[in-house]
């Protein structure tokens, strides 16, 4: 339960929906005063028992900020409603809310030109991760660096902080980009489960295992990929070639209808893989698909 003598930074925050909740009792939790907003009011209810203030409406709660403004509402458009109108002069807004770099660029251009200062934010957790550090839940920023440094120790109670430049859509563009690879890997996992499914002798927990320990080893790519897009080298320290590894496709392509399931989700890759070796780069890492993906 905060009081009004604690000396930690006043939190205003718009949006209760999951994961700004999970926000709100971070900061109660940590003893910082927090004035709340949500456009359903009734969430806002649990929270005022807990020690927040519910304000009236938007401008209510900006208005009474003497902290960080935190916006953690659904996208973009829903924040341009939310403070339509409002008065943002002199305020520093911190947008919790997901979208696009170009919308981040846009909405600190629009917030500048209302007075405020501006900071996007990107969080790489889920609401069970907020407030529980050991978890490793984090949030990138980019933006105004000032705003940043004098806020970080409020911003640092809910999860970690990564601040990852000035340019205003950086945050935006490390979320996405992270998202986006996790999105492949799970479009690999569905293709394994669904591989192993017919077997019913097969143990799905154990298949899980083997499935999260040969990912985790396999990760460790990435560094490869970022050494050879540096050096502009692609053959540098290759182990496993394309040219070997688009051999082998044939062989998942042959896998996936032996057990009969749909390959769709591995042959966009694929067919990338073979363009490079077609190209006559089969002794290349996969940096060599990257900028096929760029059209270069
Ligand atoms: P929810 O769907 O649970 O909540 C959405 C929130 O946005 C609610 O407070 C909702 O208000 C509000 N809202 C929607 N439209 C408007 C509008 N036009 N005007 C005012 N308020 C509006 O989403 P989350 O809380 O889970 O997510 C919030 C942000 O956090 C999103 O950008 C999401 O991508 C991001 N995020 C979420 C994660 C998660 O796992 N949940 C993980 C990482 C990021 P109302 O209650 O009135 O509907």
């Amino acid at each position: 339960m905060n009081t009004h003598t604690t000396s930690k930074t006043h939190i205003t925050l718009l949006g209760l929906g999951d994961m700004g909740t999970a926000l709100a009792r971070a900061w109660l939790a940590a003893g910082h005063p927090l004035t709340v907003w949500n456009r359903t009011a009734a969430k806002a209810g649990a929270l005022a028992a807990e020690g927040a203030r519910a304000a009236g409406g938007p401008a209510e709660a900006v208005a009474a900020a003497t902290g960080p403004v935190v916006l953690c509402l659904l996208d973009d458009a829903s924040v341009g409603e939310a403070l339509d109108g409002i008065d943002l002069n002199g305020r520093d807004v911190v947008n919790l809310t997901t979208g696009t770099p170009a919308e981040a660029k846009r909405r600190a251009r629009w917030a500048e030109e209302r007075g405020a200062r501006f900071l996007d934010g990107g969080i790489m957790a889920i609401p069970p991760m907020i407030g529980r550090p050991e978890t490793g839940g984090y949030v990138f920023y980019s933006g105004d660096l000032g705003l940043f440094e004098r806020h970080r120790e409020a911003l640092e109670a809910p999860a970690g902080a990564k601040f990852v430049g000035e340019d205003p859509g950086r945050a935006a563009l490390h979320d996405i980009a992270l998202l986006s690879a996790m999105t492949g890997m799970f479009a690999g996992i569905t293709h394994a489960f669904a591989l192993v499914r017919p077997e019913k002798d097969l143990d799905q927990a154990g298949f899980a295992t083997l499935l999260a320990e040969w990912l985790g080893a396999m990760a460790g790519a990435v560094h490869g990929v970022a050494a050879q897009l540096e050096s502009g080298d692609y053959t540098e320290g290759v182990t496993s070639n394309l040219a070997m590894m688009a051999a082998a496709n044939a062989t998942f392509l042959a896998t996936a209808e032996e057990q009969s399931v749909d390959s769709r989700l591995l042959t966009p890759y694929m067919e990338l893989m073979s363009r490079r070796v077609a190209q006559g780069h089969g002794d290349e890492g996969l940096a060599g698909t990257v900028g096929l993906l760029r059209g270069e």
